[in-house]
């Protein structure tokens, strides 16, 4: 287990990525004056002390701590620190991801559908979980194998961080629509680390691109002329319905992947999330920019 609680004098469990700055302020107040309050969890034994300090944040009371080699503290004898995990809350709150899915990556150029068709391709291949993917091709001496989450890896990822945070500060979780806006403000923690915006902050005006994480409520098919448009349902915050356009097998893949995974189809307790794009692309049916959505999906 990778280790990055700290643990109280009175054996209270302490997860510094999910204190407020209102608790780290209580924190010092209840031990001001007081010396080693506070170790790290990962050798309890060892008595390696942490304190909080003025400016809320946290800061050893030695120098020259050795913790355990799975540890979010632990450093090497070059002072480097070890491999953080690739889904990995920040002792100062803020959230990194390794991610082999860029949401960036796919440009607004597409001009026609054909294009867009052969981007689903790619898709499917981002979505692959890659555990060990290999970086520095350029010296294959100093190869270093750097875990990083596909689609579902971030999903299931925020997920969890989301579940936690809520849990360790006594906050209860209502209904889906209540998770699901609890999800967008913890998404403007969450950065991938190949982009410096946090995903709750991309937007389709901006970026051309958005991470979504709603309440599913079904998958329509509407006829219109020679062609059959599927849109993949999801409820607002106010609870209206929306209708996102997406390509069929978009839409397949997720609901096959989602079978596969749970052994039933999507219901009422299921979210939708992904990456929804905006694409400038002459598609025969709209003349103006249109709505391409690429989606996976989970259960909470
Ligand atoms: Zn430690």
């Amino acid at each position: 287990m990778y280790n990055t609680k700290f643990i109280t004098e009175n054996g209270k469990d302490i997860y510094p990525g999910y204190l407020s700055r209102e608790q780290r302020a209580l924190i010092r107040e209840q031990y001001m004056g007081k010396k080693g309050y506070m170790r790290c969890a990962c050798r309890p034994d060892a008595g390696l002390y942490y304190k909080v300090s003025g400016d809320l944040k946290i800061y050893p009371e030695h120098n020259g701590y050795t913790h355990d080699r799975y540890c979010c503290r632990y450093k090497n004898l070059t002072g480097s620190e070890q491999q953080k995990p690739p889904y990995y809350v920040g002792e100062d709150g803020e959230v990194t991801v390794f991610t082999s899915v860029d949401p960036r990556r796919f440009s607004r150029k597409t001009d026609s559908l054909e294009k867009s068709q052969q981007y689903t391709i790619t898709l499917d291949e981002e979505c692959a979980e890659s555990e060990d993917v290999l970086i520095g091709k350029d010296d294959p001496q100093k190869t270093v194998k750097e875990p990083q989450l596909g689609l579902d890896g971030l999903v299931r990822g925020i997920n969890v961080d989301c579940f936690t945070e809520k849990v360790l500060n006594g906050k209860t979780i209502e209904n889906r629509q209540n998770f699901s806006t609890y999800v967008y403000y913890r998404t403007k923690k969450v950065k991938l680390s190949r982009n410096k915006k946090a995903i709750g902050d991309l937007t389709l005006e901006k970026e051309g691109v958005r991470f979504m994480y709603v309440p599913f409520a079904g998958i329509c098919q509407s006829r219109n002329q020679d062609f059959s448009k599927f849109y993949m349902q999801t409820i607002s915050a106010d609870g209206k319905m929306f209708k996102n356009f997406t390509f069929p097998e978009i839409a397949e893949n997720a609901v096959k992947k989602f079978r596969k995974q749970y052994g039933t189809d999507p219901d009422s307790n299921t979210f939708l999330a992904g990456f929804q794009y905006i694409k400038n692309c002459t598609v025969p049916w709209k003349n103006k920019s249109n709505n391409n959505t690429y989606r996976v999906l989970e259960r909470v």
